[in-house]
């Protein structure tokens, strides 16, 4: 026998509607952080119990509620945040949808103080309104949470540990102190103080080194060396909103380019600002998805913001004033410059001081031990050179000469566009003349690694990391110093570091660990 249609209870509405808006407490102090912020709380207070599951406590400092409105916000549907769905298209809240704080109360013994001025205290369990009396409290709101999910036990029971609940709320916590660095927030004994962005980025996330600022773009990004093999360092916001974008991460992965391994994931936090109606963030009760109206030109816009970053303006990366490079090797251009170079330019280099040479490592003394691998900085400058600098190449006394096939043939001209002068005579190529840091007698082997068809990148990095010679203290400086005038002084064309610095604490880390 079918049952007969009954329309279901407020009650019962909530708590259905609540799985998809408070999935678990991370969920539950989002809303209600973003409901201090869209208060214009200056201070948010959030502590957590068990994870969350015993008792989530927000306290702020914000506009505050009438008894009248108080009583409201506990409807599903009440918000003061719009009125039409046109309102939707210039949104400059957190909230709108009006359900975050039913769907809370209906799975929870729920206690709402809140005062405009005049106190209010409200108690619920399971949706249903318990007291409502006037209290003593100073502007603001504070919502309590406590046994949640009590009334729903087959959510309960699909809760993930105290432990993962805690990490989760901590993120989320961090997440949104990050995108408002001028509210002091706290959750439970951790405190963070009104600051700058930056000291806000730094604080939580470690530094990040580089600032960001297009037209509708602007945060920090850490340097390379820093990129992680996870995207967990990866924030980004649209109008202050944290949210998710494949898309936009791959637009900042691309900007970075060969500065970091395929693999690695650069480290970010990101701003936009957009027109509300540029963007939907009403795609998932969560809001974390959004969908952009022109995605290729925000792509661009985005990769080119960040590109900015890593082309040179200040003056420590200002190419240096050193000889053109004349008939002779670049080590030895470099032994026969004066001794004496304009202190005012090299400035940052008389900081630095050479110590000592080991192989392939070149150790400097700065603030810092500066630990420098002449390979990788051997591999960028030659790739810079090839990619970039034309017309500098040195003339051979005599030709070297390399027998090739037809495909090898085919694909010469490749040599030529990287400035290596040559011919091809009879089944062999000849050359004349080779650019800067391409060494006549490393020719050949330099050949073997292009012969493969790989990217100049690969060729570049694979060459000098093959070359297994002796530099002198002096050769290796010079070579410091001439990736020094390099766009990227700090990678190789395949993204590993060019130098480390060592800290006192490194060395004792080091030392008591052996
Ligand atoms: P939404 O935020 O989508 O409007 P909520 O259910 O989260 O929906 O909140 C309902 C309403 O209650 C809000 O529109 C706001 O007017 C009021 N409110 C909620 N939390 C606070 C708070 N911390 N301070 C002041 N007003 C609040
Ligand atoms: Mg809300």
């Amino acid at each position: 026998m079918c049952a007969k249609i009954l329309k279901l209870p407020e009650v019962v509405i909530n708590q259905i509607a609540a799985g998809e808006v408070v999935e678990n407490p991370a969920s539950i102090v989002k809303e209600l952080i973003e409901n201090s912020l869209d208060a214009g709380a200056s201070r948010i207070d959030v502590e957590a119990v068990a994870g969350g599951l015993d008792l989530i406590r927000v306290v702020d400092d914000g506009c505050g509620m009438s008894r009248e409105d108080a009583l409201l916000c506990l409807e599903r549907h009440a918000t003061s945040k719009i009125q039409t769905v046109d309102d939707l298209q210039a949104l400059t809240t957190m909230g709108f949808r009006g359900e975050a704080l039913a769907a809370i109360a209906s799975v929870s013994h729920f206690e709402l103080q809140t005062s405009d001025g005049k106190g209010t205290r409200i108690l619920g369990d399971g949706g249903k309104i318990g007291s409502v009396e006037p209290c003593a409290r100073n502007r603001g709101t504070t919502v309590a949470v406590r046994s949640l999910f009590y009334n729903v036990p087959a959510r309960k029971k699909f809760q993930k540990s105290q432990q993962a609940n805690f990490v989760a709320i901590s993120k989320l916590v961090e997440t949104l102190a990050i995108a408002h660095p001028a509210v002091a927030f706290s959750f439970n004994d951790k405190i963070y103080a009104p600051a700058t962005l930056k000291e806000r980025i730094d604080e939580i996330l470690g530094e990040h080194e580089h600032e960001v600022q297009g037209p509708k773009i602007y945060g920090f990004v850490a340097s390379p060396a820093k990129a992680m093999a996870m995207r967990t360092g990866q924030y980004l916001y649209i109008n202050h909103r944290p949210v998710f974008s494949p898309l936009l991460a791959k637009a900042v992965k691309e900007a970075f380019g060969t500065r970091i391994g395929e693999h690695a994931y650069p480290r970010f936090v990101l701003f936009l600002k957009m027109d509300p109606s540029q963007v939907d963030v009403n795609v998932h009760p969560q809001k974390r998805e959004v969908r952009f109206r022109d995605e290729s030109a925000l792509f661009r816009e985005v990769q080119r913001a960040i590109e900015e970053v890593f082309v040179p303006t200040h003056s420590f990366s200002k190419p240096l004033s050193f000889p053109a490079p004349a008939s002779t090797p670049f080590t030895e251009q470099f032994l026969a410059m004066p001794c004496k170079v304009e202190e005012k330019e090299l400035d940052w280099i008389m900081q630095e001081k050479p110590l000592a040479i080991l192989g392939p490592y070149l150790l400097l003394q700065g603030e810092d031990l500066i630990l420098v691998n002449l390979q990788a900085a051997h591999a960028r400058v030659l790739f810079e050179t090839l990619s970039w600098e034309k017309g500098s190449a040195q003339t051979l006394l005599w030709p070297i000469e390399i027998p090739m096939t037809t495909e090898e043939e085919e694909r010469a001209v490749q040599l030529e566009k990287w400035g290596i002068e040559c011919r091809i005579l009879k089944k062999r190529l000849v050359v004349d003349a080779l650019p800067p840091f391409l060494e006549p007698t490393d020719f050949p082997q330099f050949y073997a690694e292009w012969k493969e068809g790989k990217k100049i990148e690969e060729i570049a990095t694979r060459f000098c990391r093959s070359l297994r010679k002796n530099c002198t203290l002096e050769q290796g400086v010079a070579l410091w110093r001439e990736v020094q005038k390099c766009k990227d002084r700090n990678h190789d064309p395949l993204g590993a570091p060019i130098c480390k610095r060592l800290t006192e604490e490194d060395l004792d880390r080091w030392m008591i660990r052996a």
